[in-house]
């Protein structure tokens, strides 16, 4: 009678202590919130070269080590050695990025008939818009992190409860990302959400890459290919002009491998209204299945990015407005161009767009992203 109940409670007990252990993570402190909350770092180790240090601040990617063709490790991505300086001067670094990632024209849009305006806090071209979900998104959030496995690796579960009408998005929405590293060396972030309202998503991840290393210098050697045969042109404010053009003949066609700084100076007006590369690019292939969409290899170390996504665009970002003010991991300033973003996403303003796909999410629905940047050496 007594044995029972005792055996019991004991099995749960190991077997909740050996789950806890099986799916622990290394973490460290990383500061806290101006509330007192506490802000963590997590360490997920594939042990095969590839180890990535997140943060439940903004679900951010704070380093990424990856080795080089002698196997050297390098950390990858540009971010900051305090919390307080991702409080105060970071241009998205490494950050998770919503409710809608890049601009909405003018912050305003309608929905159900209903007329919504958001916070402006961005204005390039003097045209005001709302970017990267407003002044307090995704990224300035402290998400509630969980430890957990995918395919017997080590991975972050991150959750967040965004409230109806933060930042003025309309309805609760409910947020996860799995941060889980392969075998193969790959990143992947794995987004999902579900909502009480209709209302606009478009998730993303800001991470700024360096494939020499962080602090290593610009990425205007980078050779970059990008499987995308049109791209959304813009406005002098960023904002897409509704056109899907074709690459063809242009600064923008990646769709062989190009040098990135070979064409970045030339005269085309799409390249004056980005000061470079800042342009969504709309991706072969079918949205909705996981594809390999753009490679990216760094000459001296060897190191190449291949990204994989589910999403329809991916925004090519030339880290065109670092100005070398921040001071980064290694002590050494982030000049211009010293990162670049690759950011998976749906087209910006979609939400003002009927021809692009549709970034709304309703009640019943499940919004679903994957993304994979997936590391080698040649
Ligand atoms: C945008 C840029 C912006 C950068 C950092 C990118 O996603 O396209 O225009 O400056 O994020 O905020």
């Amino acid at each position: 009678m007594l044995k029972t109940p005792l055996a019991l409670l004991l099995s749960i007990g190991l077997f909740t202590s050996v789950s806890l252990l099986a799916d622990s993570l290394p973490v460290q402190a990383f500061g806290t919130m101006p509330d007192g909350r506490p802000v963590h770092l997590y360490t997920l180790d594939n042990s095969n070269g590839l180890k990535a240090v997140i943060s439940d601040y903004g679900g951010t990617v704070v380093r990424l080590l990856a080795p080089d063709r002698k196997g050297q490790l390098a950390d990858v991505v540009l971010g900051f050695n305090s919390l307080n300086d991702y409080f105060t001067k970071s241009p998205y670094f490494g950050a998770l990025i919503g409710r809608v990632g890049n601009r909405i024209a003018a912050g305003k849009f309608s929905l159900g008939g209903k007329a919504y305006t958001l916070v402006t806090n961005n204005e390039p071209g003097g045209m005001p818009a709302h970017l990267h979900g407003g002044t307090k998104g995704f990224d300035k959030v402290l998400w509630t992190a969980e430890p957990t496995r995918r395919d017997g690796l080590p991975a972050l579960r991150l959750t967040y409860t965004s409230p109806d009408g933060e930042e003025g998005y309309p309805g609760t929405l409910k947020v996860e990302v799995v941060y889980s590293v392969s075998k193969d060396n790959g990143l992947r972030i794995d987004y999902s959400a579900t909502t009480d309202q209709p209302t606009p998503v478009n998730l993303t991840n800001h991470s700024y890459f360096n494939l020499r290393g962080e602090g290593e210098g610009s990425i205007l050697d980078h050779e970059l290919t990008l499987h995308a045969d049109r791209y959304t042109p813009v406005n002098a404010g960023l904002i897409p002009t509704g056109e899907l053009a074709p690459v063809t003949g242009t600064p923008f066609d990646f769709t062989q491998m190009h040098v990135i700084g070979e064409r970045i100076n030339s005269p085309h007006e799409q390249i004056k209204f980005g000061l470079g590369y800042d342009h969504n690019f709309a991706l072969n292939g079918s949205s909705g299945e996981l594809r390999q969409v753009a490679t990216v290899r760094e000459p001296a170390s060897g190191r190449v990015m291949d990204v994989l996504t589910t999403e329809p665009g991916i925004q090519f970002y030339s880290g065109n407005f670092l100005d070398g003010k921040a001071v980064g991991k290694s002590g050494k300033a982030y000049g211009y161009r010293s990162g670049l973003a690759l950011e998976t996403q749906h087209f910006p303003d979609s939400v003002n767009q009927p021809k692009f796909p549709s970034t709304i999410l309703r009640p019943g629905e499940t919004y679903r992203s994957t993304t994979i940047y997936r590391f080698s050496a040649k």
